[in-house]
């Protein structure tokens, strides 16, 4: 298997990133991908961009003149309970790729382990969500079977973090789960710096170790994408 995009990335915009849109798509171009999608953080976290950043964000992807698609989106963060996000809705809509995980120093970081599990189902039924990112190993672990089940049914993909691999019990339980509830995944790096762009051998390995069904992989191949996301390449 081969991932051909890498569907999550930072840049200095997001607040804690190191490098600009165009640095990133030029390590990708390096890497063989044959697509990015530009994800800063919202406005929702401490140091995020203002909405009016987002609002640019076509024109200055598209403008980039190198051999690679370029998706432009967000990984936003949860505002409340009904799952809504910190970015206004009309802008959310606008983004190829929208994704959202728990963060700290935004909102979810204070609520109970229930007020969290509802806050994601609610937010991956709103219908712009597309993937749930590190849902396991990072800042706040969440009960995966209520958020599986949500995620097969609304279909969000859950993100296998290629940055985030050290937990591998937790990992290979969360993609068990995804296979066994047929609950699509997306292999990503989370890149905060270029060179983390496409960093896929050791999850590949992990999926190819568990035999984890390939057709179950969004970003594996041009169709799977353009059909998960719904956009044209
Ligand atoms: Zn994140
Ligand atoms: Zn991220």
């Amino acid at each position: 298997m081969k991932i051909v995009a890498d569907l999550h990335t930072h840049t200095l915009a997001s607040g804690h990133g190191i490098d600009t849109i165009r640095t990133l798509v030029d390590f990708a171009v390096r890497k063989g991908l044959k697509g990015i999608a530009i994800t800063d953080h919202g406005p929702g976290i401490a140091g995020g961009p203002d909405p009016i950043y987002f609002m640019s964000l076509e024109r200055m992807t598209q403008g980039i003149d190198l051999p690679i698609r370029i998706f432009y989106g967000v990984e936003d963060d949860i505002k409340n309970r009904r799952g809504n996000l910190t970015l206004p809705e009309y802008i959310l809509r606008d983004m190829e790729i929208v994704l959202t995980g728990l963060h700290p120093f935004t909102w979810i970081a204070n609520q109970t382990p229930n007020a969290r599990i509802d806050a994601v189902i609610n937010a991956m039924g709103k219908g712009f969500v597309q993937a749930f990112t590190h849902p396991v190993g990072t800042y706040y672990e969440i009960d995966l079977d209520p958020v599986i089940d949500a995620a097969a049914a609304h279909k969000v993909a859950i993100e296998l973090n290629a940055t985030k691999l050290s937990n591998r019990e937790l990992v290979i339980s969360c993609l068990e789960k995804c296979a066994k509830k047929g609950a699509a995944i997306v292999v990503n790096s989370d890149a905060h710096l270029g060179e983390e762009v496409g960093a896929f051998d050791e999850a590949l390995m992990l999926l190819n170790e568990i035999g984890f069904p390939e057709k179950l992989v969004v970003n594996q191949s041009r169709e799977a994408i353009t059909a998960f996301l719904s956009v044209t390449w």
